[in-house]
Order: structure tokens, then C-alpha cells, then sequence
């Protein structure tokens, strides 16, 4: 029987602090992410969609009315996989030329970054992707992901309270000014880059 088992977390757990606490990343991971995986195993187990791979579930089931539940869990394995994979201690490097150039410097795409972050209204995710016509930052609702609108995601931020509320409570300004002064893994982000 097909069971979707957990992806390694990139680090370890206390790696990330103080930006993200250690209570933070093992509340995250083994407990908000090991159940969407879960409930997906739970959803689809004895069902066709358990021959698919996790990104076919995701597209068929984002067309799908009577699949609600099955894209919400899905697309929230693949947004935190991406997520955690964006996260490193420390920068690793500068924000790529490319993508500093297109927002007119570093600054004004933090400035723009930071302000889409903070803009989501209740759970959500805000993304820097890149499609056809360059790059934008976007942000989603929910489980609600940039692989099924047809764009490219380059980087995430996780922006339901269950991501920084143990850490920084209210203050959502203050974990995005985190992550971004010093959890971006810009080396991820370039691997993700159509060049
Ligand atoms: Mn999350």
C-alpha cells in the first residue's frame, strides 16, 4: 500500500535559533506537517489517487470540488517541504543579481517582500516566483500554493501563526524581518531558478 512518508527536515532542530526557536521547528515539523501527512495517507489510502505522485495529487485535486480535502493536505506537504528547504542559519549568500536588479535593488524587494508578508489576512504563504514574464512576489491563501496558478516558486515564507506565534506571538513583523536578515537560504532559491 502506498504510504507518503515524512521528507528529512534539512537541519536540526534548535539550528534555526533564535530566529525560530527548537519548540518551534519540532511543533512545525513533527506535528503540524506529520499530520497533513497523515490525514493525506488516512484520505487516499485504497483510493486511485494513491498511485499518483504527490505533485499529481496536488494539480488533479486543485480541479477537483469533491477533493478538497485531499488538495488542502497535499499542497500543505508540498508548501512546507519547499518551506523548510528555503531555511538556513545565516544567509548563505547574497540575494542573487538577477532578482535585485528586476525589483530595482535589494532593498526594495525586502521592502516588498516584507509588506506582501505582513498583508495576508488570517493563514497563508507569500512566495517569490518566477514565470514567463520574470519574477513576482505573490502571496496565497491557506494551503493554496504557486505550482497549481502555474508559477515557478523560488522561495516561502510560512505565515500561519503556527510558524512564529510560540516565537514572536503577535508579531509578525518581527519574524519576517527574521527570516529575512538571516534564514534565507539563497542557495536554494538559485537551484530553483530557470537561468
Ligand atoms: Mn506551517
Amino acid at each position: 500500500m502506498f504510504t507518503l512518508s515524512q521528507f528529512p527536515l534539512p537541519f536540526a532542530e534548535n539550528a534555526l535559533a533564535p530566529y525560530i526557536s527548537e519548540q518551534t521547528v519540532r511543533t512545525h515539523y513533527g506535528k503540524h506537517l506529520a499530520t497533513y501527512i497523515k490525514n493525506l495517507n488516512d484520505l487516499i489510502s485504497n483510493t486511485p489517487w494513491a498511485d499518483l505522485p504527490l505533485h499529481e495529487i496536488i494539480r488533479r485535486s486543485a480541479r477537483d470540488e469533491n477533493a478538497r480535502k485531499i488538495f488542502n493536505n497535499s499542497a500543505q506537504i508540498f508548501n512546507h517541504d519547499f518551506f523548510f528547504h528555503c531555511l538556513h542559519r545565516g544567509n548563505t549568500r547574497n540575494i542573487p543579481y538577477d532578482i535585485a536588479v528586476y525589483f530595482g535593488g535589494a532593498d526594495k524587494f525586502r521592502t516588498q517582500f516584507y509588506s506582501a508578508a505582513l498583508s495576508v489576512f488570517g493563514s497563508g504563504w507569500v512566495w517569490l516566483t518566477q514565470d514567463m514574464g520574470g519574477f513576482k512576489i505573490i502571496t496565497t491563501q491557506n494551503a493554496d500554493t504557486p505550482v497549481v496558478h502555474g508559477m515557478r516558486p523560488l522561495l516561502t515564507l510560512d505565515v500561519w501563526e503556527h510558524a512564529y506565534y510560540l516565537d514572536y506571538q503577535n508579531r509578525r513583523g518581527e519574524y519576517i524581518d527574521a527570516f529575512m536578515d538571516n534564514l534565507i537560504n539563497w542557495d536554494f532559491v538559485v537551484e530553483n531558478m530557470n537561468l
